[in-house]
């Protein structure tokens, strides 16, 4: 079978070739750093991470690039209104993203190219564009001229004669109302970059053409982004790259929106969908099974009911691999017990994992075989434990792709994720002295113990394997 995507260009599935095998290059436009993240940025990044992390799975190397736009007029307003340098606005906002990308287990970018840094490629760029005779300077700017590119409009299956301008007038020179800006005429007081064409700075679709092939070549495997994205910015992105000869993307892969209306309208949650404080009251593993649990392409409507819903089910999730890493005696041990064989069920589930992640990331069906590797793993929790450590093991290689086995997050609470082992030591030592305690008849003994453990926040169950723990 093998990966299949669907391509928005030609709207359909297609097998997935890549330019060369076993490599996979992916460029993924990612913010303008006007301001700091909110949850629908984050949305993009868990899809096309999941992607990632599946072609890696699927042993691809995989470059990855997801750029900064930290120039735009966007962040120049942003700079003006706070009192401060339009790069130090930009700065401190990609921190800010670096940050919430790290929360949610999103993998660094193989390189994170930012607009400023690439001038000079785009400036070369627009050179090709006007010897090729589809873009032209006047007046300072420089524009593309739509009209002279046959097929301008395949991606968003528009035609030009039906199109309405992209960007306002503003007085300028354009030949037509349709062309839009490569490079922008310096204002006074405006940053500025020299160029053949006078002063000034670059269209934001500029930037991700020339950074594209700056990194991946004049022809790589998958363009990503949000659905938001097809008109105009990756439609002119197409335009650029055909007018200068670059063969460009070969797969255009776009993500559903998150649709945060609901939720801005409701006063119960105040008006923040800053990821900052949306992580004050969710978990991030919460956030992230959250944003990534529905298919990519299907839109999602935010809301708190949906919130607590993916608590209960990751939940289900962490319970499961705690008692199951409780009854096999730790990780170690675990893993070790899953090598002595595989049953066929967990290996069924493997393979309608991988089947459904092959067929478009189908993550919802993913998770459904995840669901039931653990529905199994449990009967065999109260069961002999027969088959448990191999239910376990498929269940955790099954999450790793989704960035989801609970014991690569911090556990509860908070604290870091290696400390488990350590709080758990200690547990057990406190545990120990309550069953001696109880085994003398000194019931106040063994009820102090249990109270101090409650006061700590650890809930202790007693099971016919011994004290079993978790946090309250
Ligand atoms: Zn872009």
């Amino acid at each position: 079978m093998g990966l299949a995507l669907y391509d928005t260009r030609e709207r359909r599935l297609r097998p997935f070739v890549p330019l060369v095998e076993g490599q996979a290059g992916i460029y993924l436009c990612g913010p303008t750093v006007q301001a700091g993240p909110h949850v629908g940025h984050l949305r993009s990044a868990v899809a096309f991470d999941v992607l990632r992390r599946w072609l890696l799975a699927s042993g691809y190397a995989v470059t990855f690039v997801r750029n900064v736009t930290d120039i735009d007029d966007k962040i120049l307003a942003s700079a003006a209104a706070e009192g401060l340098p339009w790069f130090a606005v930009a700065a401190a906002n990609t921190r800010a993203f670096s940050t919430a990308y790290d929360a949610l287990q999103v993998l660094p970018p193989t390189v994170e190219p930012r607009a400023t840094g690439h001038l000079p490629e785009m400036i070369a760029l627009i050179g090709r564009l006007i010897s090729a005779g589809h873009a032209y300077s006047t007046g300072g700017d420089v524009y593309f001229e739509v009209r002279s590119l046959p097929g301008y409009g395949a991606l968003s299956g528009q035609s030009p004669a039906a199109m309405a301008p992209t960007e306002p007038q503003n007085g300028s020179a354009k030949r037509d109302p349709l062309d839009f800006a490569l490079w922008k005429g310096a204002k006074p007081g405006e940053p500025a970059w020299e160029t053949p064409w006078g002063p000034g700075r670059p269209g934001w679709h500029l930037e991700c053409s020339a950074m594209a092939t700056r990194y991946l070549g004049a022809e790589f495997d998958i363009h990503t982004g949000g659905l938001d994205l097809i008109f105009p910015h990756h439609e002119n992105e197409a335009a650029q790259s055909a007018g200068a000869g670059d063969p460009f993307a070969r797969y255009w892969l776009h993500n559903g929106m998150l649709d945060t209306a609901g939720e801005k309208m409701s006063k119960s949650v105040g008006n923040s969908l800053a990821v900052a404080d949306v992580l004050e009251s969710v978990r991030p593993q919460t956030l992230r099974y959250y944003l990534g649990a529905p298919h990519y392409r299907s839109s999602l409507d935010y809301s708190l009911d949906g919130l607590a819903e993916a608590e209960a089910a990751y939940g289900r999730i962490e319970t499961f691999v705690r008692n199951a890493l409780d009854a096999l005696g730790g990780i170690g041990e675990a893993e070790a017990l899953a090598l002595e064989g595989e049953t066929a069920g967990a290996k069924a589930a493997e393979e309608a994992f991988a089947a459904a992640l092959d067929d478009d990331l189908a993550v919802p069906r993913a998770l459904a075989a995840v669901h039931g590797a653990i529905r199994a793993g449990n009967v065999a929790l109260t069961g002999d434990g027969a088959g448990l450590a191999g239910w376990l093991a498929a269940v955790r290689r099954m999450l790793t792709v989704l960035a989801l086995d609970p014991v690569q997050w911090p556990a509860a609470g908070g604290a870091d994720g290696r400390l488990r082992g350590v709080v758990d030591a200690l547990v057990k030592v406190a545990l120990r002295a309550r069953a001696d305690a109880r085994e003398r008849r000194d019931y106040a003994a063994a009820d102090g113990i249990r109270d101090a453990l409650a006061a700590a926040g650890v809930v202790v169950e007693d099971t016919p394997q011994g004290g079993r723990w978790h946090l309250s």
